[in-house]
């Protein structure tokens, strides 16, 4: 038997390691995050941050002394992080051979072929010489993007041409690269899922995303696929959490091609963007079942209580606070979430709301959302409150 759990450290402080926190913290456990931002947003909800960089030995030390599970918040985590942190004996979920696989994506894309589950027409392109035959082989449009390091659109070229793919490779600068056959997919999907130490796995419903040059916009669950491709979408990731053997959330995203053909695009070793809505709609989110597989408690079969729609609340570079908030609050089927960043600089997650929606999500309710997300602006000065909600007392 492992000895029972108090405090969960937390490599990492961004938002997910927030919305986990605040999961943890309601079901009575001790928080610690690392992270070199002072008062990061998970920091500011833990009961204490080590400030540090996250691959400072000695702090990484102390977050596992500190704590009883180590778990992390982003797949880019140093793995000698990790794998010092198991050679010391201490209990990390997942586990470093679980990023070993998700921290290369051909590493990756060869897993879930080897689970006998189709991904996209890929080749490595580990030098120039690389790229002519796989241009060849897999033809174009193609997107290339860098093997490691890579998230939110960032290290990825779409290439139409012979001269695009060969700017893009000019641009990754010597960095090893995918080579990978554009899908002209029909929607993007997502499935978020948690496997348990018993092996026991459970999965939510799929999602439905949209993104925005490489950044996650919108979410909607479920999402408006056939019942069949969904539940396959399911089993899929069901699969790759049992091969991979993780413990804990994750998700896996697919394209849906032509053909309602389901093609696995990635997998992220921890909670996710798609899976926000889960923390108002479902009553246990993917952050609680998180703490649940970290902490050897039973999962909690996923239960929606109603459909939603995420909006990611994007900085623009124009200013540090947000208004509009109280008119967006006007519609009581809205939840907000802001991550504390102090800084909204263009393109960087500041937060998100869900919409709960009644009946089935149809184009004027992805209407409605987005005209709710119009009412946010970011300014450069506190916007005055306007009259009639003001917080003091009449
Ligand atoms: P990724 O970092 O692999 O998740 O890619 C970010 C986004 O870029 C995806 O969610 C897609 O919208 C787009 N994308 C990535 N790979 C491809 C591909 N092979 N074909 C079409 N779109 C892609």
């Amino acid at each position: 038997m492992t000895p029972a759990v108090k405090t969960i450290g937390v490599i990492g402080g961004g938002q997910l390691g927030r919305m986990f926190a605040l999961d943890a913290k309601r079901m009575g456990y001790d928080v610690v995050t690392l992270d070199p931002q002072e008062r990061s947003p998970a920091g500011q909800v833990a009961d204490e941050q080590i400030v540090a960089a996250y691959d400072d030995v000695a702090a990484i030390e102390e977050l596992g002394r500190r704590s009883d599970v180590v778990t992390y918040e982003f797949e880019n985590v140093a793995i000698a992080s990790v794998e010092h942190l198991e050679r010391l004996a201490h209990r990390v979920s997942p586990a470093s051979s679980v990023l070993r696989v998700t921290q290369d994506r051909i590493l990756e894309k060869t897993f879930v072929r080897d689970c006998g589950i189709p991904t996209t027409v890929f080749a490595p392109v580990e030098r120039a010489a690389d790229l002519a035959p796989a241009i060849a082989t897999i033809g174009l449009p193609a997107v290339l993007k860098t093997v490691r390091g890579g998230y939110d659109g960032k290290g990825q070229w779409r290439a139409d041409s012979v001269e695009e793919s060969e700017a893009a490779l000019a641009q990754a600068r010597g960095a090893p690269l995918i080579y990978e056959k554009f899908v002209p997919f029909t929607c993007e999907l997502s499935v978020i899922a948690t496997r348990a130490a018993t092996g026991d796995v459970v999965t939510y419903p799929v999602a439905e995303n949209a993104h925005d040059r490489g950044i996650l916009a919108m979410t909607i669950a479920p999402a408006r696929v056939d019942p069949q491709v969904a539940r396959t979408a399911q089993t899929m990731a069901a699969t790759i959490g049992r091969r991979l053997g993780i413990v804990g959330t994750y998700c896996v995203e697919f394209f849906l091609a032509e053909g309602d053909e389901l093609l696995v695009n990635e997998i992220a070793p921890r909670p996710h963007n798609s899976g926000h809505y889960t923390i108002d709609v479902t009553p246990c989110s993917q952050y609680e079942q998180h703490v649940r597989a970290i902490c050897d408690l039973p999962l909690s079969p996923p239960r929606q209580l109603c459909n939603a729609i995420m909006m990611n609340v994007l900085g623009d570079g124009r200013g540090d606070h947000l208004a509009g908030i109280p008119q967006l609050l006007g519609d009581p089927s809205i939840v907000l979430h802001l991550y504390g960043k102090r800084h909204a600089v263009a393109r960087r997650k500041m937060g998100h709301f869900t919409m709960l929606v009644d009946g089935p999500v149809d184009d004027a309710a992805i209407a409605r959302a987005q005209s709710a997300l119009a009412k946010l602006s970011w300014t450069k000065e506190e916007a005055p409150v306007p009259s009639g909600t003001s917080a003091s007392p009449a």
